[in-house]
């Protein structure tokens, strides 16, 4: 707890000046190791967020103030101790993001970042995209790649110099996690910079990048640029916590294109098991046709509020499967990979997994969402997107209207979970306390109580 109010009182000293809420948030979220993939700790780190910043709000270090200007965040302002300026420009106030540097050192060794290149992007509230569709001269990255045997610790350093060097020049953002085994990464930029950056890749090390799915989303305006970039090391790409040898990646599940994947969940046979954690599967899942007498196709959901759950829910399940095929899917394909690999480690039989996850999916069936419903949960500033027709399918927890938005940054008393808390909600007088949140997880526990 000390190193994370440390953290935020740097950042604010550096800052010196007021920021939404949203912003700093952001910032210090992408700085703590926020995961790609994998979102293990982060709702530990978000909550240790709010515990500090509750901490300094209390302590008087910063004042939690109603919303400015357009702004509909609730705003946060460094109090400066002596000397505070009235009348700042917008034009101080850019300069200063633009320098805005973050102390992260002791969190994270061997961790680099830098500020944002563009600070007019960076200092915008996130926004969900809205229609019609956004137009821009930036581009959004996901991809991942293993290598084809575990890097070495000289060449796993080298990886990590190169590609920040490479980042920061080209003024890409962003996060980028590289371990032994390999790369994940969520980057955005200007469109010639994030090609710039995937070709040196090829060059770089084509035995790794040469085949690799790069997901380009073009023609993002300027807010959905991420703040910083941050290039670091760890242990797995996705955090499941196994070991390679229990989930070897030459036993991952068959890889099946979006069609296939398609025509595979029209097979009463199958079971459909959604990878992803809870706050994400509740806003978005396939939804298999109905077979009519036969029944149809069953889609599982382990309910996992972190990958490490993973195993165990596979252990617990995996004789219900003997004789089907069994599908999986994630958000870009990444968590497929191992998770299959564990999956047919254990004996499970005819395991696929969806190519390049629900991205593809969803470019491939963008008009109707094929038998895709709701929203697809994203580790960048769109947060999610869907089809063109996307339903809401999903509900506040605090007045059960249909909402599909994490806008309120709010989180399960009991699991802290990510829950959805409408706008309303969020403006409810007196606020809800937040002993009364809790996620469609906890809530049916609390209520035997
Ligand atoms: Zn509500
Ligand atoms: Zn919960």
């Amino acid at each position: 707890m000390t190193k994370v109010v440390k953290s935020i009182s740097s950042f604010l000293k550096d800052f010196g000046k007021a920021t939404t809420e949203a912003e700093l948030r952001e910032v210090l979220l992408a700085q703590w190791d926020d995961e790609i993939g994998g979102t293990d700790d982060k709702h530990s780190r978000q909550e240790q967020f709010v515990s500090a910043l509750e901490e300094l709000i209390k302590s008087g270090k910063v004042r939690a103030s109603d919303a400015k200007g357009k702004s509909s965040s609730r705003s946060i302002e460094y109090v400066k101790k002596n000397k505070r300026k009235n009348g700042n420009t917008g034009e101080e106030e850019e300069h200063r993001a633009k320098h805005t540097k973050i102390d992260q050192s002791e969190k994270e060794k061997g961790s680099l970042t830098n500020s944002a290149s563009s600070s007019p992007a960076a200092s915008a509230v996130a926004e969900y995209p809205d229609k019609p569709k956004p137009t821009g001269n930036n581009t959004i990255l996901l991809f991942y790649a293993y290598t084809p045997s575990l890097m070495n610790r000289e060449k796993h350093d080298a990886a990590i110099a190169h590609c920040y060097g490479f980042l920061k020049n080209l003024g890409v953002t962003g996060r980028l996690r590289i371990g032994r085994e390999g790369f994940n990464g969520t980057l955005t930029g200007p469109n010639d910079a994030i090609r710039a950056f995937t070709t040196e890749l090829r060059r770089w090390d084509n035995a790794t990048f040469g085949k690799t799915d790069f997901k380009y989303v073009d023609n993002q305006p300027d807010n959905q640029l991420l703040p910083t970039l941050k290039v670091f090391p760890v242990t797995e790409i996705v955090t499941y916590g196994f070991n390679t040898e229990e989930a070897p990646l030459h036993m991952g599940g068959t890889h099946l294109k979006p069609k296939e994947f398609h025509k595979a969940l029209e097979n009463k046979n199958s079971v459909v098991i959604d990878v992803r954690n809870f706050n994400e599967t509740v806003i978005g899942k396939f939804q298999p046709p109905e077979n009519s007498a036969d029944g149809g196709p069953k889609y599982l959901d382990p309910c996992m509020r972190r990958s490490t759950e993973f195993p165990e829910w596979v252990d617990n399940n995996k004789d219900d499967w003997k004789g089907k095929q069994v599908l999986m899917y994630c958000t870009a394909g990444v968590r497929c990979e191992r998770a299959s690999a564990f999956m047919r480690n254990r004996g499970v039989e005819n395991v696929y997994q969806l190519e390049g996850g629900i991205h593809r999916y969803l470019e491939e069936f963008q008009e109707d969402g094929g038998y895709w419903k709701g929203k697809n949960y994203v580790f960048d500033k769109r947060f999610s997107h869907g089809a063109d027709n996307a339903d809401t399918i999903s509900y506040c927890v605090h007045c059960d209207k249909p909402w599909d938005r994490y806008n309120a940054h709010q989180k399960c008393f009991q699991c802290k979970m990510e829950i959805l808390l409408c706008n309303e909600c969020q403006r409810l007088k007196p606020a809800l306390k937040k002993s009364e949140l809790f996620c469609p997880l906890c809530l049916p526990k609390e209520k035997e109580k």
